[in-house]
């Protein structure tokens, strides 16, 4: 009930950020303390055990992967957008439901063989969470799964990730 109740918060923003695209907003959930609890508990309880560390995604992951490597002690390493990293091992570039976008791996982040999941707020696409865990790939990393607080269907982000664990709280 707790979770239906914080999902519910999620807000729709018709054109943005482009005519015809409906954002799914997470702010008011991150920003109501038992509605982010709630998430984050929800989230880790899918969280598969060999997990060490959190890979998580700029930005709306960077809030959700903290959380969740503090409360249950993973490292969180964040995959950020160019220009940011003043170190990067490793960088992805791919195409968004809006454009094109490109990651990065911080140097040293991820030891060979860690088990790491990758955390972000929406899977749409799936552009998003391949690149991340190409990352984590390229890294040496192994990839435990792709965690989301929402995904779109019908743009073919799990069809994209086959192959991979893909958790999410809620479809629309
Ligand atoms: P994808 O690469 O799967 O097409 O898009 C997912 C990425 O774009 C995620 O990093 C996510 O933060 C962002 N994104 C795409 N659509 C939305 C949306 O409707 N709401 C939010 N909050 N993020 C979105």
């Amino acid at each position: 009930m707790k979770l239906d109740r914080a999902l519910g918060l999620l807000r729709e923003v018709p054109d943005f950020p482009l005519p015809g695209v409906v954002f799914r907003d997470l702010t008011p959930v991150l920003a109501d303390p038992d509605a982010l609890r709630a998430v984050v508990d929800a989230l880790q309880d899918r969280i598969h055990p060999d997990t060490q560390l959190v890979a998580a995604v700029e930005s709306r992951g960077f809030l959700l992967g903290a959380a969740l490597g503090y409360g249950w002690r993973y490292g969180v390493v964040p995959l950020r957008k160019p220009g940011k990293l003043p170190s990067v091992t490793h960088r992805v570039s791919y195409a968004l439901e809006y454009g094109e976008a490109t990651l990065e791996l911080p140097a040293g982040s991820i030891t060979p063989g860690q088990h790491v999941v990758v955390v972000d707020d929406v899977l749409a696409t799936g552009g998003t969470a391949v690149a991340a865990c190409e990352l984590v790939e390229k890294a040496g990393g192994v990839v435990t799964g792709v965690s989301v607080v929402l995904e779109i269907p019908g743009l073919g982000g799990r069809e994209r990730l086959a192959g991979h664990r893909v958790d999410a709280l809620l479809t629309v």
